[in-house]
């Protein structure tokens, strides 16, 4: 038995619950992950952040990961369970 990995949102150091939707920026390196909240404020420092990172050479890969309940097979941005209302701005 493993205990389910708490993840922290790295702008507002909140909860992030699994089944909820978030924001997951990989460090294509290091294999470490940042995440984030779905949620406006959140996604806006993902976007600051992630640019700082890729300014500093960094190689990072954003995964969007959806709400459990997310009706959709395949989800993108507007997808029916309206996890991502407000889109991300692709940060190249
Ligand atoms: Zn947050
Ligand atoms: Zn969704």
């Amino acid at each position: 038995m493993s205990r389910p990995r708490v993840i922290r949102c790295a702008a507002c150091a909140g909860r992030i619950k699994p089944q909820h939707p978030h924001i997951g920026v990989e460090n294509l390196e290091t294999g470490e992950e940042f995440s984030y909240h779905a949620r406006p404020d959140c996604q806006k420092r993902c976007v600051e952040e992630t640019v700082t990172r890729l300014e500093a050479g960094k190689v990072f890969a954003a995964h969007h990961y959806h709400s459990s309940s997310c009706p959709d097979a395949a989800p993108g941005f507007g997808c029916s369970g309206g996890c991502f209302d407000t889109p991300m701005a692709v940060a190249n």
